[in-house]
């Protein structure tokens, strides 16, 4: 078939924003790539023995050729480990069952799967102190490149810091061959970026989080080709899905080099957590991508209806309210403990909304500082967004949910969700902006109310 200009793109565009990464030397996406990773393992790993790591369904699908091809290419390797464990996501208990197998061994672990093997194989790796690469098999979240992996632990799903893999190999016939209902989630979660950017840029404004150009860049700048072609993404076409391999490993890639998730995930993927830490589950299924594409619809509606809806006089107004309206540390307090004091996450939310909590003098002058920005501002973020709708449809058409419905939350859930993801994070986003300019109920609540975009 001969080289492929999309391949060559993608190349150039990873080769460039490896040179800013500490932990992954190496990405390759391409055809019948899982032939040639006895090379790619040498050139990272020299002489170093190998040990598979999979799931019964990835060491069906590709594990054992990666295990073979790996022996052929006359590198020594330990029999795979292989999880038999029905439905299942990364768990602490996992972490545990892997954990001695490594340390029998100075193997260099070669996860070959998506989400749950990478995180399992990247947490239990960097406890044994040792690299680690993965043979990714469906672009499925954004997980591959980033440091940290998310891990249940105590009934709450929570990010361990760990580093990234050396190395990452994507074979495009096993992605093309993934099931659809897992790429159309990556691809949810690659779309994400787009209000996780104008969350960013808030967050840049008042000094919170400045954004780091160079990550910034390696998502934002060819975000909008990624997700062109939903309805290839749909039918499995090789260049749609590449692309959005690419862009899920250059989210993960931009993590690593700002050295924070910022670069990839803002409001929607609160949504997202919130539901995770509530086990939602919908036909037995609680999928990432799922829940961040309605996130993503959730938080670009806001946006929509602030940009057509606030003036600087809006900021005025709020000012002036602080006096009137100020809601102290003790209330905020009580407010958690209504929504959160018999789950987990009470002390959790404490300490993020504490970190977030400004005295009056302070939100006055953020609340000055959006008035003076505003018509810069809200070109900026005009720039940044797409209507709520048309994410909506794109979402659709790549076949992943985009209604709260299609993953078992009512209108009225959603609702509430609203005001329960702005109190999980110290991370400065819309859900807080709205807070802050005293605006819930004629933004958040009126989206649900007759002519609003969740009343449609
Ligand atoms: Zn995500």
């Amino acid at each position: 078939m001969g080289a492929r200009n999309f391949y060559e793109e993608t190349t150039a565009r990873l080769e460039k924003a490896l040179q800013f990464c500490d932990d992954t030397k190496a990405v390759v996406i391409g055809d019948k790539t899982l032939d040639s990773v006895g090379d790619f393992f040498k050139k990272l790993f020299d002489v170093r023995k190998a040990i598979v790591v999979a799931d019964a369904t990835t060491f069906r699908i590709a594990g054992k050729r990666v295990s073979d091809a790996l022996a052929g290419a006359g590198i020594e390797v330990e029999p795979s480990y292989v999880y038999d464990v029905p439905h299942m996501h990364a768990e602490m208990s996992l972490v545990d069952m892997l954990k001695p197998r490594l340390a029998q061994t100075d193997a260099i672990p070669v996860a070959v799967g998506s989400g749950t093997v990478n995180d399992l194989c990247k947490y239990t790796s960097s406890l044994v102190e040792r690299p680690y690469m993965v043979c990714g098999t469906a672009a499925s979240m954004d997980g591959y490149t980033s440091f940290g992996a998310s891990i249940e632990f105590n009934e709450c799903k929570q990010t361990f810091s760990c580093p990234a893999p050396r190395g990452v190999l994507i074979d495009m016939d096993v992605v093309c061959a993934a099931p659809l209902k897992m790429n159309a989630a990556g691809f949810a979660d690659l779309i994400a970026k787009i209000p996780a950017g104008a969350d960013w840029i808030i967050a840049d404004l008042l000094g919170t989080e400045p954004i780091d150009q160079v990550a910034w860049r390696l998502v934002q700048d060819s975000l909008r080709d990624w997700v062109a072609d939903p309805e290839g993404v749909a039918r499995g076409d090789r260049k749609a899905l590449a692309f959005l391999t690419e862009g899920l490993i250059m989210s993960g890639l931009a993590m690593q080099k700002a050295k924070t998730s910022r670069t990839a995930s803002g409001a929607e993927h609160q949504f997202s957590h919130l539901w995770d830490n509530q086990h939602h589950k919908f036909n037995g299924e609680a999928s990432h991508g799922f829940k961040v594409g309605v996130g993503t619809v959730a938080t670009s509606a806001l946006y929509e209806r602030i940009l057509e809806n606030w003036t600087e006089k809006t900021f005025d107004v709020a000012i002036a309210n602080v006096d009137v309206d100020f809601r102290s540390w003790e209330t905020i307090e009580k407010e958690l403990e209504e929504h959160f004091g018999t789950t987990g996450l009470f002390e959790t939310v404490k300490r993020e909304c504490r970190k977030k909590y400004v005295e009056p003098d302070e939100l006055k002058r953020r609340l000055a500082l959006f008035r003076d920005s505003w018509s810069e501002l809200k070109q900026k973020l005009a720039d940044q967004l797409m209507p709520a709708a048309e994410i909506q449809t794109i979402i659709h058409k790549a076949t992943a949910p985009s209604t709260p419905e299609e993953i078992g939350i009512s209108r009225e859930r959603l609702q509430y969700s609203y005001r329960l993801a702005q109190q999980l994070r110290y991370r400065y986003n819309v859900l807080d902006w709205t807070r802050d300019v005293g605006q819930w109920s004629t933004m958040v609540d009126a989206l649900f109310t007759s002519g609003g975009f969740w009343a449609r």
